[in-house]
């Protein structure tokens, strides 16, 4: 990769302006022999914007499975065999619980997730007293909810209840959309993460990586996303859990990961980006690597499929020479506070979660 490209990457990062499609689809493209050199033009950026700090985000998935919806990457999906837990909506106190093992574990944010197209206004109340208890109990810490598509006046509604976030994933590209899910439309989560943002919650949307998606549905809901300018950018990358419709789709190599990480932060130098659910499975040993280009992960378990111990995470990025971000800290820079052979699939590295909320076994915190 040339050089020079890479030293316009960084220069446009620091003044926070989008690189062109060509030059986003050249740090995909570029090889492994380059990959260091991309970590690091990357890494610059995301130093510039977030020093070193990594920002902790604890999930907790308040009712698990049974869903309508047709998301074939989902494991809680309608139809889905996958052998997850499945339970209906923890009570506050329950959820309280939850993320305040997260808390001790050094989360800055909670994030309350439940499966669903969307909520219900009474849902909402629920969720309304889940924040309140979660709010009371661990003084500082932000909530974000993620409970699928709004309707009119509920992102209002979860802003008065003490929401601080709101996630909702554009997941890939407005173009392949209808082909992962065809319940609701690209628009539909568009029109959400909209609202939410409307409502004065701070947006929090993504992507799902290696749904066998090309290069060029990548750098198209990147560039939607800085449209959208959420101040976190999740990036999953696919955990292809057995019983569902993309079991079969293991593309992802770490260092493709890195790729896209890299990708992302240049595309949105200033946002949050946060290696989300898939870090354990697809970057494997290099996560370390991926650190110097996201400023922020998941502590623990994601929702259906168990993370690697949270002490593990905290070793990680010490070792690294990254540091935790405090409950005192600012998580975002001051201007935002405003052809190749399918490879064998990898099972043997998907747990399923049985541990934490809704059953009786510990957390992993
Ligand atoms: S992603 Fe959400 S809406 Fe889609 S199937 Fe899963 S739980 Fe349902």
């Amino acid at each position: 990769m040339d050089l020079d490209l890479l030293k316009t990457l960084v220069d446009k990062g620091l003044r926070r302006e989008p690189p062109t499609r060509e030059e986003a689809l050249a740090v995909l493209a570029s090889s492994d022999d380059d990959l260091l050199d991309v970590v690091a033009a990357a890494g610059k950026v995301r130093r510039h914007w977030f020093g070193r700090r990594v920002k902790l985000n604890y999930l907790v998935n308040l009712k698990s499975g049974l869903c309508p919806e047709d998301c074939s990457y989902c494991s809680q999906r309608l139809g889905s065999r996958a052998e997850i837990l499945k339970y209906t909506w923890l009570k506050p106190d329950q959820a309280s619980e939850a993320a305040a093992a997260g808390v001790a574990g050094g989360a800055r944010r909670v994030c309350l997730v439940a499966s669903g197209r969307g909520p219900t206004d009474r849902d909402v109340d629920r969720v309304s007293d889940t924040i309140k208890a979660i709010k009371e109990r661990n003084e500082g810490v932000e909530v974000c909810a993620c409970l699928g598509l709004l309707s009119a006046g509920q992102a209002e509604r979860l802003r008065a209840a003490g929401a601080d976030a709101y996630n909702h994933n554009l997941n890939t590209s407005e173009a392949t959309y209808g082909d992962i899910t065809t319940t609701h439309t690209y628009a539909d989560r568009v029109e959400t993460v909209r609202a939410a943002h409307a409502a004065g919650l701070s947006a929090c949307s993504g992507l799902i990586a290696g749904m066998g998606e090309s290069d060029a549905d990548l750098v198209d809901v990147v560039f939607a996303l800085r449209q959208l300018d959420p101040d976190s950018v999740p990036v999953n990358f696919l955990i292809p859990m057995e019983g569902t419709p993309l079991e079969q789709e293991w593309h992802l190599t770490p260092q493709r990961c890195l790729r896209i990480l890299a990708m992302t932060r240049f595309v949105c130098p200033d946002a949050e980006v946060r290696i989300a659910g898939g870090r354990e499975v697809h970057l494997r040993s290099l996560q370390p690597l991926a650190l110097h280009l996201a400023n922020s992960l998941f502590l623990g378990d994601y929702l259906t499929s168990e993370g690697q111990a949270g002490r593990a995470d905290l070793e990680m990025i010490a070792d690294a020479g990254f540091e935790v971000e405090g409950a005192g800290e600012v998580t975002l820079p001051e201007h935002r506070t405003g052809d190749i052979a399918a490879p064998a699939p990898r099972t043997d590295l998907v747990a399923v979660r049985r541990r934490g909320a809704g059953t009786d076994l510990a957390p992993n915190a």
